[in-house]
């Protein structure tokens, strides 16, 4: 039977008992629910048709990490998906805050999903159906292990090509991750942790999860064609602004990205993670650089900073 959690009416009337959800906390359909019993129909065209959109955020010691840019995201998505969310933004912002209270994390992953829903008649026309918001907490988790962010990911090139933007616009954060997945298969195949895959133009594109930034001579570089205007891609934007230094978004060949000084990843799934090695090449000596290092440092430094972060009140 679906065990139900306390409907929480508003942020100042919330209702919380004492336990604590440590495999998270789902709202759906107006409820609060263990992960366990967070079930979707079969028939939803999400399901069907990867006919979605997500974004996902996290909070790190008690706090949203730029809250407001992944609530932009998403609403932009569910417009140009001609989605219609039952809440508001204010809503929404006290049902992600309430699902990370409930299930009693203070560093969560914390995830928004509208998805197409189903036609109560069957009717086969998208405009008939029923959107359906849901959204979870659940514990943090990241691209990269402690080991592989202190020695540096290795990660193979994967001649799969991503998904062209105009098929998909990668604005719009989808589950359409076919080949994605195929990378990472390709990526393990040989001995590699993760992928990064190519663009139409068979340049580098991004990851299972992640955007990618070189560092050439004091410069940062990331691809600007085809991939999730990430987050946390625009936070390094922003934090080499701050510290002075340049970063554009421009085409990355293979052979570029194997000559960088540095290379990192970059997700909400783990902030920012050093790249030491690609494919057969060990990047520079081989080590985690010093830019990197330093980005890494001020990242995780603007969790605590209320310019950036949001407080989660936890009762
Ligand atoms: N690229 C893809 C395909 C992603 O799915 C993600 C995150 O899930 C990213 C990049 C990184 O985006 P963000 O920094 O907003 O987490």
């Amino acid at each position: 039977m679906t065990q139900l959690l306390p409907a929480i009416p508003s942020v100042d009337e919330r209702y919380f008992d004492q336990r604590r959800y440590p495999d998270g906390v789902a709202f759906m359909d107006g409820q609060y629910l263990p992960m366990s019993e967070a079930k979707i129909s079969v028939l939803d065209w999400g399901f069907l048709h990867s006919d979605a959109t997500y974004d996902t955020v996290h909070v790190w010691n008690g706090r949203f990490f730029r809250l407001d840019l992944h609530l932009d995201r998403f609403f932009g998505g569910v417009e140009r998906l001609r989605m219609k969310l039952p809440y508001d933004r204010e809503k929404i912002e006290s049902i992600l805050t309430n699902c990370v209270a409930l299930s009693g994390h203070k560093s969560a992953y914390v995830e928004m999903i509208c998805t197409r829903g189903s036609s109560p008649t069957f009717s086969r026309d998208p405009r008939q159906a029923e959107n359906r918001f849901m959204a979870f907490a659940v514990p943090f988790g990241s691209v990269a292990n402690k080991e592989q962010l202190e020695r540096g990911l290795h990660v193979a090139i994967s001649e799969t090509v991503r998904i062209p933007p105009k098929s998909i616009d990668p604005s719009i954060k989808n589950y359409h991750w076919l080949d994605l997945v195929k990378g990472l298969f390709d990526a393990y195949d040989r001995g590699a942790e993760t992928a990064l895959i190519v663009d139409t133009h068979g340049h580098i594109a991004e990851g299972p999860g992640f955007n990618v930034f070189v560092v050439k001579d004091g410069f940062l570089g990331t691809p600007a064609f085809g991939v999730l205007p990430g987050i946390t891609r625009r936070t390094v934007f922003d934090l080499c602004a701050e510290i002075g230094l340049s970063a554009t978004a421009a085409d990355i060949s293979r052979a570029k990205i194997k000559e960088a000084d540095e290379v990192f990843i970059t997700s909400t799934a783990g902030g920012i993670m050093p790249v030491t090695r690609i494919d057969d090449t060990a990047i520079a000596n081989g080590l985690v650089g010093s830019v990197t290092r330093r980005l890494m440092d001020l990242y995780w430094q603007k969790h605590d900073d209320p310019a950036w972060s949001t407080a989660v009140f936890y009762p």
